[in-house]
């Protein structure tokens, strides 16, 4: 099995790199291997490197990657004099003449790619990318050389200064791991990304690497628990394989947790098995054995050997409940399968010694380069070209340059939420290359996308129809929790200050000599704003709060009947507004509900007139009639689509008073036979009158008349009523 280590190796001298060769292809050609050695560590004699060290120990160590991956004799030896061109002034000529073409061609490859200027913007982005397609067209080779260059100088990038790490670090993960992945080379790839974490974002590696490295023992005792399960399994049906369990990539759990927008200890599968077996037939029935010896979860099978990755990549994923319940990916392939998912295209390589071989091209470069004679845009270019290296995200681009990776089918709501969770609490839109765009447009690689917010703005639960990234639905989903929550509590005030003025006090009274204080310790709440919260959710009655109350204040008889209407009336009150959502704007912005709108003073619409929106800075959107004259000119060419809400209906307070036999239960009585004909209900007053009769006033919210008369028929109807007229 593959786990190829591409350590700084400082004891490797030309004997022993010869010896690795020989070990997997005998008939290299070592004289000219030696050559190479010998050649480029004369021309680098001098040079040091920013760790002090020998110069050499760099393309040597190129060179050795280069082994690892089992490459032939001229990409290793083109490894051996990559920087000489560059850093010591020899011709392409001459290396052509004292080596061959093939290696002074991928050598001149080599330096061109070093000397291309890697800046953030979209259209010199664009531009780095054609140049190392039409690079890496001519010759895979140099692509892999400059792959295992960039490999070196990462894994010894603590030697320069940190402003250069970061650029060096965003470069591998913007340009180098794109290629690594799409090219197969899954054990370069894996590598870069976790040294790239590691430069980028140390705080969370070293974190990473805290939390891995803390539970070591534990896990590798898991780990072999496991293995003796399933190697038990497998030799139960005389199926002859390897196995083997490890943690994952520090970066691969990093980007499930942001997918996620969890912490690392909510992340449960960071353990990956590989069972590898002789031949295809065997690797469904080793699934076959897996999936009748543990839990398999649904959803989680991937067959990518009837279906193989665009890199080539094959193998069979599945995840199991192993022992303890614990979620774990099994990955189960053939040795050759093994091979390419590590090494890639570098796998074409081996056994295939000779010079024809070495120009071999795949197909979906041929494609490009035909492609990119028809494309006159730099970012249309980029578009396909990063598609097409790393189908799972998009690069998108602020205003200022800066570079941002999303999913693919991100919208601008997601990239909003990924720059800020405030800039995403009040997006309005986007405008993407200059044009304005609705918040569930579907952004492609390369697009500069500058973000619009309002200060009015809210998320709504539509939100979460639209985002495609795991951060910002977590965020949304934050904001409407709070939302909830506030909501709560306030409900939980109000129902407090009526049930405490059945027994003659107040949270105000109570707070003063610190029984309030004592009430919230009883009920276990963290703090005051639980304590409400926690009414107002209805988690404790009216009755439970009563029961804290100190002594002195129960005298009142006679008050259950009383508890049970705030009680019953809380509820219905808490249930309207938490029902209270979809229906309740005017207008629909780009097919969503939920989003704030401002009526133009100039045309004032009403409801039927054809209209018009615009998003505005820092305003929202405002609408207009499709006629009005007044439309600002700067708001030109910022519309968005909208549409009256059919199902929005204008509403009136009107105040209705109520008469009735002062009778318990009248409250909620009156209170139901409103809500049952979906009438919400503001707010309701209800008091006793010397004559045994009860006095209501309820705030309600009427489309109209003959609703308002509807209302009044229902409440005239109940038994006990003895008059119901507009207050
Ligand atoms: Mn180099």
């Amino acid at each position: 099995m593959h786990h190829l280590d591409f350590s700084h190796e400082r004891d490797i001298d030309l004997d022993e790199l010869v010896r690795r060769i020989i070990g997997y292809n005998s008939d290299a050609d070592q004289t000219l291997v030696r050559k190479a050695y010998l050649y480029a560590q004369k021309h680098h004699s001098g040079q040091k490197r920013s760790s002090g060290e020998d110069f050499f120990i760099h393309p040597l160590n190129v060179a050795t990657t280069l082994v690892k991956l089992q490459m032939d004799v001229d990409s290793i030896i083109a490894g051996l004099l990559h920087d000489v061109v560059e850093d010591c002034d020899v011709t392409p000529e001459e290396i052509e003449e004292e080596f061959n073409s093939e290696i002074a061609q991928i050598v001149v490859g080599c330096t061109k790619i070093s000397k291309i200027k890697f800046k953030t913007k979209e259209e010199t982005q664009a531009e780095n990318f054609r140049k190392m397609v039409v690079a890496m067209a001519k010759d895979l080779r140099v692509i892999i050389v400059k792959l295992a260059d960039r490999m070196h100088n990462m894994r010894t990038l603590q030697y320069v200064s940190e402003e250069k790490q970061k650029m060096k670090a965003q470069e591998t993960l913007d340009i180098y791991v794109p290629l690594a992945s799409r090219l197969g080379i899954n054990s370069v790839k894996s590598e870069l990304e976790d040294l790239c974490l590691r430069f980028l974002k140390p705080e969370i590696y070293y974190r990473l690497a805290e939390k891995v490295a803390m539970k070591k023992k534990e896990r590798e005792g898991y780990i072999r628990e496991t293995l003796e399960i399933v190697q038990e399994k497998l030799i139960e049906y005389s199926l002859k394989a390897e196995a083997k369990g490890r943690p994952k990539h520090f970066y691969s759990i990093y980007k499930k947790m942001m997918a996620r927008g969890v912490d690392f200890d909510q992340i449960q599968d960071v353990l990956a098995f590989r069972v590898i077996v002789s031949n295809i037939t065997e690797c469904y029935k080793c699934l076959g054995i897996i999936h009748s010896s543990f839990t398999p979860i649904p959803g989680r099978f991937k067959d990518y050997i009837a279906i193989p990755k665009i890199n080539n990549y094959q193998s069979l994923h599945t995840m199991i409940l192993g022992p303890k319940a614990e979620r774990i990916e099994i990955q189960i392939r053939t040795i050759e399968m093994d091979e390419i998912a590590e090494t890639g295209v570098a796998a074409h390589w081996k056994y295939k010694e000779g010079p024809r071989k070495g120009r071999d091209k795949l197909a979906w470069i041929d494609e490009l380069l035909e492609f990119n004679k028809s494309i006159q845009s730099g970012a249309e270019l980029m578009d396909v070209v990063k598609n097409d290296l790393d189908i799972g995200g998009v690069f998108i681009f602020t205003p200022q340059g800066e570079i941002h990776e999303l999913k693919y089918g991100a919208t601008p709501l997601d990239f909003a939420y990924a720059i800020h969770t405030e800039i995403g609490n009040t997006c309005v839109g986007a405008k993407v290359n200059g044009k304005i765009v609705p918040l569930r447009h579907r952004m492609k690689s390369g697009d500069s996308v500058e973000i619009l917010t309002s200060r009015t703005q809210r998320p709504s639960k539509d939100w979460l129809n639209i985002v495609k990234t795991g951060r910002a639905k977590s965020k949304i989903k934050q904001y409407l929790l709070k939302i909830e929550r506030d909501k709560n509590i306030e409900v939980g005030k109000e129902i407090l200050d009526k049930s405490f003025r059945v027994f003659s006090t107040s949270i105000k009274s109570l707070r003063k000599n610190g029984d309030f204080a004592k009430i919230i310790e009883d009920s276990s709440s963290r703090t005051e704003d639980d304590f409400y919260a926690n009414v107002g959710s209805g988690k404790y009655s009216s009755k439970q709060v009563v029961e804290w109350l100190p002594q002195e204040n129960k005298k009142t008889e006679a008050i259950q009947e009383q508890l049970d209407e705030i009680d019953s009336f809380s509820k219905s009150i808490a249930h309207s507004a938490r029902k209270k959502s979809n229906k309740d704007n005017a207008v629909i912005v780009d097919g969503m509900h939920d989003v704030m709108v401002r009526m133009a003073r100039c045309c004032n619409p009403i409801p039927g007139d054809p209209i018009v929106g615009y998003i505005t800075r820092g305003r929202g959107i405002t609408i207009h009639t499709s006629s009005c004259t007044r439309i600002d000119t700067c708001e030109l060419g910022r519309g968005v689509e909208v549409a009256w809400n059919s199902e929005f209906i204008f509403k009136h307070p009107v105040n209705i008073r109520i008469v009735t036999h002062d009778k318990p239960g009248m409250l909620t009585s009156i209170s139901q036979a409103i809500n049952s004909i979906g009438i919400n209900i503001k707010s309701a007053i209800a008091k006793s009158m010397p004559d045994r009769k009860g006095s209501f006033i309820f705030e309600i919210e009427v489309a109209g008349y003959s609703e308002l008369l509807k209302v009044i028929g229902k409440i005239e109807s109940l038994e006990e009523v003895l008059s119901v007229m507009r207050a």
